[in-house]
């Protein structure tokens, strides 16, 4: 048997009881009708959760970088020119992937821990109209910052596609996939949805498809072709593809049902709240916020290190003495910094107290 930790690092966080409980059921095979009707009713979950009426929404197989490569590997071929905001680490990894994909890759990029300006990726756009697609991070993990979106929705105007990461995102911050107009959207399952990691939730809007449908080449991933996955979870008969795991499907359903029974609002609130909370209280023990005000998210935050705290040795006191794990930095913060999650079960007041007393306990 390992530790139970207080997951308030980047992700995992603690999933919610119901997930957990929902690991333990009967496993079902992967083309039985009972698990695709649990397909289907967390395929509906999920077009709530993301705003979206989008017929192509899935709980993907794999984490949130499987979602990631799953939008950028169907609508890009080599050659196609691709926009990428980079103000963080996950912007780096997307702009890496497309690389990887064959794609030219125009970045425009904002300093960590700064927002990237929409307009500058309008602008990006209106000098390269031929792009294939704009792609963003909505949560900046690696440094607190949320970017603005809504700007982007002008997107729609043009025959570019905006793929939109919501990993942080979705379910702490709203999102509405629909009024601001994405193509293609990825999450996952271990940060504010409230469920382990290993499914990465993906919606596509019909002119997304209809570009992935138009391709010269096949998808070169198999495993996340959306085309053979649609076929698999929502063909009639179904089709098999791959051997999804129905006891992970049955905590992210069971998460997702808990999320939406409280309510989205409530569950921005419990985030907005929390997260205002540790914020208010970290600049009190000597921390520096690295996000600036009106750009920070309330589920992670990414803060220096106050002088005289040793990174290694209080973080590894948190995790042996309390049992808490909290994340390092990364970019200008690694070794200097951390980033803390307070994501779905964890976004209350006891787990901000409880890292404020331990913090207090051990720097003295
Ligand atoms: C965590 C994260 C990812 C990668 O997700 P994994 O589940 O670790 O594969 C991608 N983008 C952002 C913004 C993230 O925070």
């Amino acid at each position: 048997m390992h530790s139970e930790r207080l997951l308030l690092g980047p992700g995992p966080s603690n999933p919610y009881p119901e997930a957990v409980e929902a690991l333990t059921r009967p496993v079902l095979g992967h083309l039985d009708p009972e698990f695709l009707a649990l397909v289907a009713s967390t395929s509906e979950r999920l077009r709530t959760v993301f705003g979206t009426r989008n017929q192509l929404t899935l709980p993907v197989s794999g984490t949130g970088s499987a979602g990631m490569e799953a939008c950028l590997a169907n609508l890009l071929e080599p050659g196609d020119l691709a926009i990428v905001g980079v103000n963080g680490y996950f912007g780096q990894r997307l702009s890496e992937v497309a690389r990887r994909l064959g794609a030219q890759v125009r970045t425009v990029e904002a300093e960590w821990g700064r927002p990237i300006d929409p307009e500058a990726l309008l602008d990006a756009q209106r000098a390269a109209p031929q792009a294939r697609l704009v792609a963003v991070v909505h949560a900046e993990t690696s440094t607190g910052v949320r970017n603005d979106v809504a700007p982007l929705r002008e997107l729609q105007d043009t025959g570019t596609l905006l793929v939109l990461d919501t990993v942080t995102s979705l379910g702490g911050i709203p999102v509405q996939v629909d009024e601001w107009g994405v193509d293609a959207c990825y999450s996952a399952t271990q940060k504010c949805l409230g469920a382990p990691s290993g499914i990465a939730p993906v919606t596509m809007s019909e002119r997304a498809m209809a570009r992935a449908r138009d391709r010269r080449q096949p998808v070169s991933s198999f495993y996340l072709d959306l085309d053979l996955l649609e076929q698999y979870y929502q063909g009639s008969p179904a089709r098999y593809h791959h051997t999804a795991s129905s006891p992970l499907l049955s905590a992210v359903h069971a998460g997702l049902g808990r999320l939406l029974a409280e309510g989205l609002p409530a569950v921005w609130e419990r985030h907005a709240r929390s997260g205002e909370r540790l914020q208010d209280a970290l600049p009190e023990l000597g921390f520096e916020l690295l996000a600036e005000k009106g750009h920070r998210l309330p589920q992670l935050t990414a803060a220096r290190l106050p002088e005289g705290v040793d990174d290694a040795t209080v973080r590894t006191a948190l995790r042996t003495d309390f049992g808490i794990e909290v994340g390092g930095g990364l970019g200008p913060l690694a070794g200097a910094g951390w980033r803390i999650g307070l994501m779905g079960q964890n976004a209350r007041e006891r787990p901000v107290a409880t890292l404020l007393g331990a913090l207090r306990a051990i720097t003295g």
